[in-house]
């Protein structure tokens, strides 16, 4: 006999996704109405408002692609890259590799600016490639790189970028809701984003936001884009402004009820303090980790709140960590991907997952799990350096 499936209650401190609200989850599980439906045109429209909130940005081609991150960042490459195109990538991490696939597969040339993982891209080396480079058509780079916990200087970035006359096109599927982003004040061309990470909405959506100078790009190509579902001027039809919205996709009804409500609690809390807390949750996290003895691969002045990377104390199986605090505690932490597989954890504090009942949760079963190993930490004392810090802020 089949059986239904009922998932585990995890907490969820890994890189996303992140847990999800109760609320969200509700809203999830309300009526489905048609995607033509006058009302659900109308919530279409609060989505696009509430983006424009979380994003800092007056753009009108604000909307969220039917898919999931991965998407929203195929969106933006697709659609701004013809064959032939030179695009400068600053890679600093997983993420920025994706990105030269995305403008090789679209037929551009892609300029690698490298820089080690777990440092932020450097601002000096993409001047000189942008220098290098008259002719580059776009900058691109991730704002918070998710598999490093690096936080890079985008308004810098961006502003090299117009001095090149590049566009722009932002990752920040990480940083939106947890690290300050200003789409308009920093002049970002092209961002995308994604539901699971800083939002807390369920994995499968991608926030997209894209400035009139890169519109006007987009109206003037030569090229078909290559995508049909991601092509924006036949999204235009469905997600755009004045006009009579035209069937283009079925649109995922609920998902959309569910991204609704977690801009919702989002804009409630106030975006500005939603940074903060991301900020005075990972403070207590780090003063826990750092009493431990464990040490963050990212300098302190690029560190990012939600996501931290930490080494892995000496002669410590990792992955027996995980699976232990997974089966004792229901608790998941991140493994570190490519050249820091194995070499790192990685602790994610974000969204509706960024609480202090977290951070001593996490604190809590580490200590234990790795002191029952007869790991090399200083046991017992990272709860009470996370108190100390709270009662201290
Ligand atoms: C998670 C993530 C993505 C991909 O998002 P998906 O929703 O998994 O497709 C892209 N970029 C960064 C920086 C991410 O952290």
């Amino acid at each position: 006999m089949d059986t239904p499936f009922y998932p585990p209650r995890r907490t969820l401190m890994g890189p996303g996704p992140s847990d999800v609200s109760p609320r969200v989850l509700e809203a999830l599980s309300r009526d489905t109405i048609g995607h033509l439906d006058p009302q659900f045109i109308q919530l279409m429209d609060e989505v696009k408002r509430l983006l424009q909130y979380a994003f800092d940005t007056k753009n009108e081609m604000t909307f969220a692609v039917s898919a999931p991150g991965s998407a929203g960042m195929e969106c933006c490459f697709v659609n701004l890259v013809e064959p032939g195109d030179k695009v400068v990538v600053a890679q600093n991490g997983a993420f920025g590799g994706r990105m030269k696939e995305n403008v090789e597969r679209a037929g551009g040339e892609a300029i690698m600016v490298m820089d080690d993982w777990g440092h932020a891209v450097d601002t000096d080396k993409v001047a000189e490639a942008l220098k290098a480079n008259p002719d580059a058509k776009i900058l691109a780079f991730v704002h918070a790189e998710t598999s490093t916990g690096a936080l890079s200087d985008a308004e810098t970035l961006c502003t090299l970028a117009k001095e090149n006359d590049c566009l722009t096109i932002v990752d920040a599927v990480t940083s939106l809701g947890g690290s300050p982003l200003h789409v308009d004040d920093w002049g970002i061309d092209a961002i995308y984003s994604g539901t699971q990470k800083c939002l807390s909405c369920v994995p499968g959506i991608s926030p997209v936001s894209f400035s009139n100078r890169a519109l006007d790009v987009i109206r003037q190509r030569e090229t078909k884009v290559q995508s049909w579902f991601l092509d924006i001027n036949l999204l235009l039809g469905y997600w755009g402004g004045e006009t009579k919205r035209a069937y283009h996709h079925t649109a995922p009804v609920n998902a959309m009820y569910a991204l609704h409500e977690s801009l919702t609690i989002l804009k409630n809390e106030g975006i500005e303090k939603a940074w903060n807390r991301h900020h005075r949750n990972h403070g207590a996290l780090k003063a826990g980790f750092e009493a431990m003895g464990m040490n963050f691969i990212v300098d302190e002045s690029s560190r990012l709140p939600q996501l931290n990377a930490v080494t892995i104390p000496e002669g410590v199986d990792e992955a027996q960590v995980r699976s232990q605090l997974l089966d004792g505690y229901s608790l998941e932490i991140g493994a570190g991907l490519g050249s820091l597989a194995g070499k790192i954890w990685r602790v994610g504090l974000m969204g509706h997952s960024s609480t202090p009942k977290n951070v001593f949760l996490c604190l809590g079963a580490m200590d234990a799990v790795m002191t029952d190993m007869g790991a090399p930490i200083n046991s017992g004392v990272a709860v009470k350096a996370a108190r100390a810090f709270y009662d201290a802020v």
